[in-house]
């Protein structure tokens, strides 16, 4: 354990000391007010709390490991955090991909992966759900009484659902059905100086006061901690349509996509790219076509005849674009096999060395635009840059793998790191669809936004959160 005695008072100066004779060691305060199991130091705990997967070389070893079980312990948390003046990353299941739960040096990472508790109510279509609930889990309790939360991250098994409110998580149903805060009715806020604020609720309509429902939702950690969530539910639909399109290049099946998108709604419109096709191949064979340039992975889950015209118009749009095969099935098992591959994407092509991940979105009819520019840029900085997108909504994701034997590819790579983002702008695109700013996209984000909004963002962050406390470094 380290640097928890009076040497903190001089690194936080105007701390209230304790007892200037004898300094106690402010972690058990923290220990007193919450319970002793509720706070860890233990090394392995520390160091599996450093990281979420985008594995930010700049994380830091936490003071502590803080997981509380109720919010009355977040609330105490934050008090005792404000009285500290201690910075506090939010964290839930830690699979982001921008550094947003990454920890910083002093700082203690407060998990909400213990708060689980999730409860239906069909008679509101609303489920009540505590932050670190997985997303698949609420999915699960909602289908037992016929109802379905949309909202479907590649990370659907493994992020929590406190995560995808803070991040507003996209995925892969979002072309038709919306983002994570298109399902938020209600949230409680635990604020920076421990009291709870409870916005919303479980009501369609409520236009009462200023909408800080949506203040903090997508507010990666930085505005306050989320210990309870109000989400609207569906009625369940039955399962969907597929269609395959393979192409010679990803931005022919880019502008099938423009084209589909802009005569019908598909349900899903995603696309993997030759290298994204054979890191899947490679990870756990599943008969993809390895010389495809580009896959297309289209469904529409429109009821009767409108389901048999939006494959139609899907498969016109892609002979139209030079598909060089179109495959459509009705088979749930066979469609999911598709499914599970896009999703492999990411553990795929992990195994192939160290990654920068990119998120990058643009206007739908700009979409072959940014395919063909990622595609030069590889070229020109000798890199492999494998695209897979949530093609219809514009939303890409181009991943850098590092070659750690190529002495100057780190190098190469930060450039066009730079160089993408700097292409979606041009594209009037932005610089993340859906992982957030996080710690990792930081340095981009002024040139996105611009000074004025920049400065109103200062302003909201002072009032909520005046001491700087909640996720320093991360987000804006
Ligand atoms: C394989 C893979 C596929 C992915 N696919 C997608 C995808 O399709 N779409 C997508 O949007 N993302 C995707 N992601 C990214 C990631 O899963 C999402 O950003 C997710 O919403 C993060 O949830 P989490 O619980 O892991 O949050 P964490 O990683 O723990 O935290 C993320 C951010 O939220 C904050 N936070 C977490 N919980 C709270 C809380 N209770 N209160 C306040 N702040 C909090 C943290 O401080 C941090 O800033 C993917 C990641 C992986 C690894």
């Amino acid at each position: 354990m380290q640097g928890t005695t009076a040497p903190r008072v001089r690194v936080f100066p105007g701390r209230r000391r304790i007892c200037d004779a004898e300094p106690v060691d402010i972690l058990d305060e923290l220990r007193d007010l919450i319970g002793a199991d509720q706070v860890s130091t233990a090394p392995e705990r520390l160091e599996a709390y450093r990281y979420d997967l985008s594995r930010d070389p700049a994380a830091q070893t936490p003071l502590a490991v803080v997981r509380p079980v109720t919010a009355e312990q977040v609330q105490q948390t934050m008090k005792w955090a404000a009285a500290q003046r201690i910075p506090v990353i939010p964290r839930g299941a830690g699979t982001s991909l921008s550094g947003g739960a990454s920890a910083q040096q002093g700082s203690i990472v407060l998990a909400l992966d213990r708060m689980t508790g999730i409860a239906i109510d069909p008679d509101t279509r609303t489920a009540v759900v505590e932050p670190g609930a997985l997303n698949i889990a609420v999915k699960q309790a909602a289908a037992e009484h016929g109802l379905w939360y949309p909202p479907d991250p590649s990370s659907v098994e493994i992020s929590s659902i406190g995560g995808n409110v803070a991040t507003n998580a996209g995925g892969l149903c979002c072309v038709k059905y919306g983002v994570t805060r298109d399902y938020v009715l209600g949230l409680d806020v635990v604020l920076a100086d421990g009291r709870l604020a409870r916005l919303g609720g479980p009501r369609l309509k409520d236009v009462a006061g200023l909408s800080l429902l949506q203040l903090f939702v997508g507010s990666e950690g930085t505005l306050g901690v989320v210990t309870r969530i109000v989400l609207r539910l569906v009625p369940e639909l039955p399962p969907p349509a597929t269609l395959v399109a393979l192409f010679a290049t990803p931005d022919e099946a880019a502008a099938a996509v423009v084209e589909t998108c802009s005569a019908v709604r598909p349900s899903m419109v995603e696309l993997m790219d030759n290298a994204s096709i054979n890191a899947v191949e490679d990870f756990q064979s599943m008969g993809l076509d390895r010389a495809a340039g580009a896959l297309l992975l289209i469904q529409t889950d429109a009821p009767g005849a409108a389901r048999e015209l939006e494959l139609e118009v899907a498969q016109r749009a892609c002979e139209k674009h030079g598909a060089t095969a179109v495959f459509s099935t009705d088979d749930p098992e066979e469609a999911q096999m598709f499914v599970a591959a896009r999703r492999a994407i990411f553990p795929a092509l992990d195994r192939l060395g160290p990654l920068m991940l990119e998120d990058v979105g643009v206007p739908l009819p700009a979409l072959p635009a940014l395919v063909r520019g990622i595609g030069a840029i590889a070229q020109r900085h000798r890199l492999r840059i494998p695209v897979v997108a949530h093609a219809g909504d514009g939303n890409t994701h181009p991943i850098i793998v590092l070659d750690p034997a190529d002495p100057d590819c780190r190098d190469r790579a930060a450039l066009a790191y730079d160089e993408i983002m700097r292409l979606a702008l041009s594209l009037d695109g932005t610089i993340t669809g859906e992982h957030g700013i996080g710690r990792i996209k930081r340095p981009w984000l002024a040139e996105q936004l611009g000074p004025d909004v920049m400065d109103l963002h200062a302003r909201i962050k002072n009032a909520l959160d005046p001491d700087g406390l909640l996720n320093p470094g991360a987000g804006y």
